[in-house]
């Protein structure tokens, strides 16, 4: 596919007024963070810009605020220009996906390898570690005028797509966009402690309960873990609640690929996939409909837990039996 160029993407923003971001559903730090510092940064040109979002902004990432963010109906018919952020296909803001294909425009920026072509405009680059990485170069391009704020958004949108600068997306440009975010305000502290410091410790609880009953398999080399509605219960907590649980999954010495199957509802389980080096996840992901990056994908079965327990563990079993696929 050819991607445009920032350039292009930058003056089509610069000579339109009302713009609508579309972050993907199920929002995470780098959907967020990426949407919050763009729509900063082009309000502070002057345009009319919101960021639509279909759910709510999960607790750890609420300390960035805007004032610009709205659930439900947006405040214009149509836009001039409606960009999808950090959504490798249209089912990842299906609900809005009427208000995106009125804009007059459409927009994609992304950093999915798994990304199809739905926008008139696409700047899909999937060696940027986060889709923050992306809207800084946009700004740059746009000589945009970077503030505590945006710089605060973008570093959340990185920090944790890398897993705080450990993953192997993770590269020198990474830490250079970072180094230049100081440079312009940039409270790494603030961001990380209210990120990964300020946890209810009821969510610690429900970690400690799922991680108990894991599943390791693959001679110890997978490892699956899952949460029903049941243990959010018992918890008192929520399904985003569950975030950081395959990453303690995944540390395990010897695992490779790590899955966490979230039963939604009955027979709705959202599936998170990790591999640590050599596996590649996305392949997996892909084989149920899903998508996302080598090596952290997802995808959602409509099946009972313990059937997409077993789907997903011979789809991990058949991946490893490759052996390195990259
Ligand atoms: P997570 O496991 O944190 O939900 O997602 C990991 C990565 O896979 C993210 O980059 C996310 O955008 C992508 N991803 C997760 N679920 C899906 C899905 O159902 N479809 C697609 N296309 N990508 C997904
Ligand atoms: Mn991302």
């Amino acid at each position: 596919m050819e991607n445009n160029t920032l350039k292009e993407i930058g003056s089509q923003l610069l000579s339109a007024n009302r713009i609508l971001l579309f972050p993907h559903m199920q929002i995470d730090g780098d959907a967020y963070g990426s949407a919050v510092a763009l729509c900063l940064a082009l309000r502070n040109l002057g345009k009319e810009v919101y960021v639509l979002l279909e759910d709510e902004v999960p607790a750890f990432l609420s300390f960035l605020t805007c004032d610009f963010c709205l659930e439900g109906e947006p405040p214009f018919d149509s836009a001039d220009i409606a960009i999808a952020i950090d959504c490798s296909d249209v089912g990842r803001f299906e609900k809005r996906k009427d208000w995106y294909f009125k804009g007059n425009v459409t927009i994609c920026l992304d950093h999915h390898m798994t990304t199809g072509v739905f926008a008139d405009f696409n700047y899909i680059d999937s060696s940027a570690a986060a889709t923050g990485e992306i809207i800084y170069d946009l700004l740059k391009v746009m000589n945009c005028d970077f503030n505590a704020e945006i710089a605060n958004a973008l570093y959340a949108a990185i920090t944790t797509d890398t897993g705080n600068f450990r993953y192997s997306n993770t590269t020198k440009r990474t830490h250079l966009i970072v180094a230049d975010l100081y440079d312009t305000g940039l409270d790494h502290t603030k961001v990380c402690v209210e990120i990964y410091e300020n946890v209810r410790r009821e969510r610690v609880k429900l970690s400690a309960d799922a991680l108990k009953d894991m599943q390791l398999f693959c001679d110890g080399s997978a490892g699956l873990v899952s949460v029903t509605q049941k243990m959010l219960e018992v918890n008192h907590t929520s399904m985003e609640e569950t975030e950081g649980i395959i990453d303690t999954l995944k540390s395990i010495e010897g695992i490779e690929i790590a899955a966490l199957l979230k039963e939604k509802e009955k027979e709705i389980i959202k599936v998170s996939l990790r591999a640590k080096s050599y596996g590649n996840v996305a392949n997996i992901a892909q084989k149920f409909h899903g998508g996302g990056h080598i090596k952290a994908a997802g995808c959602t079965i409509h099946d009972s837990l313990d059937n997409a327990k077993k789907m997903i563990i011979g789809a991990i079993e058949e991946e490893l039996m490759k052996g390195s696929s990259i």
